[in-house]
């Protein structure tokens, strides 16, 4: 028998969970384009972006998912031909280089595999052996959803500047923003990209980009970039249309400002003091479960996890017995593994991730925790006991 009426939960790492005040600020006739409220909230949503990110530097706003976001990074900075390091801890930094190469960029890739960060020695080493300062950029992902590692980007920044390398540092937050601490400037990030649907709380359907005065520079002389990818009239645009290359994204603007407004409200170091928290009751019951069984975290040291989302590996298959018996029985949605394959498992079956990140509070999570504590029960998948009194213990203490 299934308990899986009521209300339905996501809890993949996005698209997020949406607030009500989103879905309500979207449900309305379409706007005026030309005049009006929905100018006037534009002009409010760029400087609370950027203060989101943490920077004083530009943000512009594409019409397209976090793919479309790599892009026009990618193609603001580099020519055919150009050299790039990217330094990746999972499937979203390969799929990021994978697209810069078919660009025509020629990618140079460190692999730090599914279960480490950025070794940051070894980043050091390759900046120094490129005496000829080839390499245009340096790129990684800061959480990589796919492992949920988080690297320390202020780290690599200093990394960079004791190689005295000046390369472009370009970082996909994507997960990470309004979730993870991330301060774009401080931590002398050049080029950032991000999307709607994951911290920001917007459906998919917005890309950002926010790049320094450097990075300005180097599109200067960028033989990728084309009309619509330009982020130069969408930044200074004579016109309201070229802020976004054409038609606004009306519905998207309204659940955009909406979202702001509640970041706002909370502020963003109380929004990633209660991700951190969040998180810290997900990792307290994946290790009882681990204690007895195949069950483990992803990745083993605390400060190197994501506060977005948390990777479980489950031993072979249990991955995806256990999402479809949530999803069944219980109206709880969990993450695909996604690029963990082994050989043991060669389709990632073994691994499950639950998304922490955006709207979600303490019930939604201790909600996914008591439902993947039953079907552990009703699959018969060994587990340690005491998870959710760890869970609890975590969300309570003070
Ligand atoms: C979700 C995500 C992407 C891809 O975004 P899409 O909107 O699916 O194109 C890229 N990088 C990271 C780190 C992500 O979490």
């Amino acid at each position: 028998m299934s308990v899986q009426r009521g209300t339905q939960y996501l809890a993949i790492p996005g698209p997020s969970v949406m607030p009500e005040a989103v879905l309500r600020a979207m449900h309305r006739p379409a706007p005026n384009i030309y005049t009006g409220e929905l100018i006037d909230i534009v002009e409010t949503i760029m400087p609370e972006l950027k203060q989101v990110a943490r920077t004083a530097g530009e943000a512009a706003i594409y019409i397209c998912n976090g793919h479309g976001a790599w892009e026009a990074a990618l193609v603001n900075v580099f020519s055919r031909g150009d050299r790039a390091l990217m330094l990746a801890t999972g499937r979203f930094g390969h799929g990021w280089a994978d697209m810069a190469g078919q660009l025509g960029v020629e990618v140079e890739r460190i692999d730090f595999g599914r279960r480490a960060p950025i070794d940051l020695d070894r980043v050091e080493a390759a900046l120094r052996a490129d005496t000829a300062h080839s390499l245009k950029a340096v790129m990684c992902v800061h959480v990589d959803t796919a492992t949920s590692v988080r690297n320390d980007i202020r780290a690599l920044r200093e990394a960079l500047d004791r190689a005295g390398h000046p390369a472009l540092l370009m970082v996909d937050c994507i997960a990470s923003l309004a979730v993870d601490p991330f301060e774009m400037d401080a931590w002398g990030v050049d080029v950032m990209v991000s999307g709607s649907q994951k911290g920001l709380m917007t459906p998919p359907g917005l890309g950002f980009v926010f790049f320094s005065p450097k990075a300005d520079e180097l599109r200067e002389r960028a033989g990728l970039v084309t009309p619509y990818w330009d982020w130069r009239p969408r930044v200074r645009p004579e016109m309201f249309y070229q802020y976004f290359g054409g038609t606004a994204p009306t519905h998207h603007l309204y659940g955009l400002r909406a979202a702001l407004d509640l970041i706002r409200e909370e502020g963003m170091e109380a929004i990633w003091a209660r991700h951190a928290r969040l998180a810290r009751a997900v990792w307290a019951a994946v290790e009882a479960w681990g204690e007895d069984g195949p069950l483990a975290l992803n990745i083993a040291d605390p400060a190197c996890r994501s506060h977005a989302v948390t990777t479980v590996l489950a031993g072979r298959e249990n991955g995806t017995r256990l999402r479809d018996w949530l999803s069944a029985r219980m109206g709880v949605t969990l993450g695909i593994g996604l690029g963990m394959a082994t050989n043991e498992d060669p389709n990632s079956d073994g691994a499950f991730r639950i998304g922490h990140m955006g709207y979600v509070n303490g019930q939604m999570v201790m909600g996914v925790l008591g439902s993947v504590d039953a079907g552990l029960k009703a699959l018969d998948i060994p587990h340690g006991s005491g998870a959710l009194e760890a869970a609890s213990r975590a969300l309570g203490d003070d």
